[in-house]
C-alpha cells in the first residue's frame, strides 16, 4: 500500500484549476496503490489557499507558507517538495510549465523514476502502468517505474478537473527546507504575464486558433471572432514565429495542449505538430481555402473559403444571433 502526494500549483495565492486534474490523476492511481492521497500547497499565501482543496477527499493538506517562496523558482521549491514527499509512494503534478519544471528536479532529489506528461494510467497490485504520448501523439509508450518512490506528471487535457467530494481534510504545516547551493545562483527577476479578459487557453470551452494565413491581420480578424464565441485565442507555431500572435498562444507539440468542446482552426494547414496539441478537442471546425489541407482530415466540420471573407461574416452572424437572444 502506498500513498500519493499531489503537488498543487498556486498563482497569486489561489490554487490553479490545473491542480484539479492532478487530483483526478491521483485518484485514478489510487486503486492500484491501495493508499490515500494528500495535497501539498507551497508558496506565499499557501495557508489561506488550503481551504480551496480541503473538500476533495485528501487525507491531509500539507502547507508550506513562506514569504521567500512568493515567486516560483524551482531551486527554491524542489528541496521542500522532496522532503514533504518522503514516506509517499508516488508524487504527482499536472504537466503545466510549473509541473514540467519542478517534478523532474524533485524526482532527482528523491532518486525516483519519472513518467512525464501521462495521458492515462492503469495498473493493479501496487504496480502502475503510465501511458505517455510519443512522436507528437502518433504512438503511445507504456512505462512502469521500479523505484521505491515514483514521480509523474499528468497531461491536463486528459484528466477532467476533480469534483469536490465533501468533507474537510486536516491541514498540517511544514517548514521550508533550506535550498542548496544551486538556489544561490538563480535569482527571480520578473514575471511578464499576458493579462486577458478572455478565458485561459488550456481551460477554455471554446478555442479559436489562427495560422500563418492571417499575416499581420491576426488581431483584427481573430479578436472579434473570439469575442463573439467567448473563446480563448490560440495560434499555430508559424503564426507565433512570424510575430502575428504572441508566443503563449501557440497550440501544439511544442506549445499548449488543449481539449476544448469546440476548436475552430482558421487558416491552419493541420501539420502533425499542431494537431498533436488539439486533436483531443470534442468538435473540430476548420476554415481553409485549400480543400486538400490536412486539417480537413481531422475536422468534424469544414468550410473551404477565404478566411478574410468568411471569418468577419461568421463573426457578424454569431453576434446577430446572440443579440436576437
Ligand atoms: C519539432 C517541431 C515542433 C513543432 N511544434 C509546433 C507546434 O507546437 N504547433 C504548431 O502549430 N506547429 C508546430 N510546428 C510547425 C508545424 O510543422 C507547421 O509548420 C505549422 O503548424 C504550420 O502553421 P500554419 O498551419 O499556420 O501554416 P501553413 O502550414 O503555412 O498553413 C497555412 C494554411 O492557411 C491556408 N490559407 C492561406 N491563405 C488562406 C486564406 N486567405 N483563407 C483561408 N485559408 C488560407 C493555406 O491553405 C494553409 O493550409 C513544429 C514543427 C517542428 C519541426
Amino acid at each position: 500500500m502506498a500513498d500519493i502526494l499531489v503537488v498543487a500549483e498556486l498563482a497569486e495565492g489561489k490554487v490553479k484549476k490545473a491542480t484539479l486534474s492532478a487530483i483526478t490523476f491521483a485518484k485514478q492511481c489510487q486503486p492500484a496503490l491501495g493508499g490515500g492521497f494528500s495535497v501539498l500547497l507551497i508558496g506565499a499565501g499557501a495557508k489561506a489557499a488550503a481551504a480551496e482543496v480541503a473538500g476533495y477527499g485528501a487525507a491531509q493538506i500539507l502547507v508550506c507558507d513562506d514569504a521567500s517562496l512568493a515567486n516560483y523558482v524551482a531551486e527554491q521549491y524542489a528541496p521542500t517538495v522532496a522532503e514533504a514527499a518522503r514516506g509517499f509512494g508516488l508524487v504527482v503534478a499536472t504537466a503545466t510549465s510549473f509541473g514540467k519544471d519542478l517534478l523532474p528536479r524533485v524526482a532527482a532529489r528523491l532518486d525516483a523514476a519519472f513518467a512525464g506528461d501521462c495521458s492515462g494510467v492503469s495498473g493493479a497490485s501496487g504496480k502502475l502502468v503510465f501511458k505517455r504520448p510519443m512522436y507528437a501523439g502518433n504512438a503511445f509508450g507504456y512505462a512502469t517505474l521500479s523505484t521505491a518512490i515514483q514521480c509523474a506528471t499528468a497531461r491536463q487535457s486528459e484528466f477532467a478537473p476533480a469534483e469536490p467530494s465533501g468533507g474537510s481534510s486536516p491541514v498540517k504545516e511544514l517548514a521550508k527546507v533550506a535550498p542548496g547551493a544551486a538556489a544561490s545562483r538563480v535569482e527571480f527577476v520578473s514575471l511578464e504575464q499576458v493579462k486577458s479578459e478572455r478565458p485561459e487557453l488550456t481551460e477554455a470551452g471554446v478555442v479559436v486558433a489562427g495560422g500563418r494565413a492571417l499575416k499581420g491581420r491576426f488581431s483584427e480578424v481573430m479578436e472579434p471572432f473570439a469575442e463573439a464565441f467567448g473563446a480563448a485565442l490560440g495560434a499555430s507555431r508559424a503564426a507565433c514565429d512570424a510575430g502575428y500572435a504572441p508566443g503563449d498562444y501557440q497550440v501544439g507539440q511544442t506549445g499548449k495542449i488543449v481539449a476544448p468542446s469546440l476548436y475552430i482552426a482558421i487558416g491552419i494547414s493541420g501539420a502533425i505538430q499542431h494537431v498533436a496539441g488539439m486533436k483531443g478537442s470534442k468538435t473540430i471546425v476548420a476554415i481553409n481555402k485549400d480543400a486538400e489541407a490536412p486539417i480537413f482530415q481531422i475536422a468534424d466540420y469544414g468550410l473551404v473559403a477565404d478566411l478574410f471573407q468568411a471569418v468577419p461574416e461568421l463573426t457578424a452572424a454569431v453576434k446577430a444571433h446572440k443579440a436576437a437572444g
